[in-house]
């Protein structure tokens, strides 16, 4: 940045992550001049890293069902107007190898790096400026928004915030948005990490971490939520695709229930053996992992023939299976959260374009958002729609 006279442009975006490097092309391309800023030194630090370095970029099977918000329809207009296939159009443009790896959800083939190349190519084509290693200072609003950075003023008719959520500091999360929210009087709802292990409180951690590495498919629920894929214990606790869902809707304190063997009613599986002399730990072993039988016979459940069981006390074991409940200690925190559960209020924007009802010219985008995605790739796909949104309008 060069010294003194203030820039003057169209359009200020702060935070070049997914969301506001396709607001940015998506405002150039209607011949505005814009102009984003990222304080990394480099733009999409989070789209390089993500999906193990592939990027799952979007979801086939996007509805606005695959999101947490306060107001669950709020994600629907946007998603109408730019959903996965409409991403996909721009892979395919820029020659980019994918794959549904499953379930819907879209990954490069190569690496996360080429959606990063589609997208710098992008706002190169259509004139975006990118100021990186920028620092905003203050925002004031006046006829139009003037930025504070320690080089020069910088001035634009509209300003869209998104600097994503708090997930993973070490690749640049901030809490500049929130405060921007604040310091204009927008409501923030509360922030909690979200797609994140969970950790096991001390006496179960005792008896599980020696499981640390063991994987079985599980049907993990909470309330109402119910998740089916595959769970990971960890030297701190769960982790796994199940659980990194369920952790986005979990609530401290209160207990989830993992159903061990999803596709077996093990009641009626144990009491079909009542008169086996086979031992419960050896039985089990055909349906859970060798070391989980292990542990859970020697932990939990009695072990001994199952020709010694009462039809109640099968009942009660079989029920135990299939409904475990843990009550976990928390979650392993921002640093190792895929996701920000919370965020800017929808009730204060336009559904339509992003923009904030109290202030003309305002607009939050991507998942600074109060607009949270499951796992697969759906994240992504709320940052390109909203950020679509607001470059129509911005
Ligand atoms: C390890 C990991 C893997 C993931 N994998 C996937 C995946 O495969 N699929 C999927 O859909 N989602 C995935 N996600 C989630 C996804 O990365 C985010 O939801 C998405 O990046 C949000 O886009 P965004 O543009 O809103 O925010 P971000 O991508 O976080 O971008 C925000 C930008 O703002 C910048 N910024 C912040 N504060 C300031 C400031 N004060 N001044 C200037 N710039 C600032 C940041 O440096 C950043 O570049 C993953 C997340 C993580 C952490």
């Amino acid at each position: 940045m060069g010294k003194d006279s203030p820039i003057q442009k169209d359009v200020i975006i702060i935070g070049a992550g997914a969301a506001g490097l396709m607001c940015a092309i998506e405002a150039g391309k209607r011949g505005r001049s814009v102009l984003l800023l990222e304080h990394n030194e480099a733009v999409g630090k989070k789209i390089r890293i993500s999906g193990g370095g592939r990027c799952n970029f979007t979801n086939l099977h996007t509805t606005a069902g695959n999101f947490i918000s306060k107001n669950p329809h709020f994600a629907k207009s946007a998603l109408a107007r730019f959903g996965p296939q409409e991403f996909c159009k721009m892979v395919e443009n820029h020659k980019i190898p994918f794959h549904e790896k499953k379930l819907g959800q879209l990954f490069c083939d190569k690496s996360a790096q080429d959606i990063i190349g589609l997208l710098k190519k992008e706002c190169l084509r259509y004139g975006v400026d990118i100021f990186l290693g920028a620092k905003v200072m203050d925002i004031a609003p006046k006829d139009f928004f003037s930025l504070t950075t320690p080089q020069q003023e910088l001035r634009s008719q509209s300003l869209v915030i998104a600097t994503g959520g708090l997930s993973v500091p070490s690749l640049g999360a901030t809490n500049m948005g929130y405060q921007i929210a604040q310091k204009f009087d927008i409501k923030v709802n509360p922030c909690k990490p979200g797609l994140v292990p969970l950790t096991l409180q001390e006496k179960d951690l005792r008896i599980f971490k020696d499981l640390s590495g063991v994987s079985l498919d599980a049907l993990v629920s909470f309330e109402n939520r119910n998740f089916r894929e595959n769970i990971l214990f960890t030297h701190k606790g769960l982790s796994g695709p199940a659980i990194l869902q369920i952790s986005s809707y979990w609530e401290p304190k209160k207990p989830l229930s993992i159903n061990l063997v999803p596709d077996h009613d093990m009641s009626a599986v144990l009491k079909a053996r009542r008169t086996a002399t086979v031992s419960l730990k050896n039985f089990l072993k055909d349906y859970l992992p060798l070391r989980l039988a292990d542990v859970l016979c020697d932990h939990f459940l009695e072990n001994k023939p199952l020709n010694n069981y009462s039809l109640d006390q099968l009942q009660k074991t079989g029920n135990r299976l299939n409904n475990w409940e843990i009550i976990p200690e928390g979650t392993e925190g921002y640093a190792k959260a895929e996701v920000t559960v919370g965020g800017i209020d929808t009730d204060e924007l336009s559904s339509k374009t992003m923009e904030t009802k109290k202030i003309p010219g305002l607009y939050f985008i991507g998942e600074v958002v109060d607009v949270t995605g499951h796992l697969g790739g759906f994240n992504f796909q709320w940052a390109w729609a909203s950020g679509f949104a607001a470059g129509q309008y911005a």
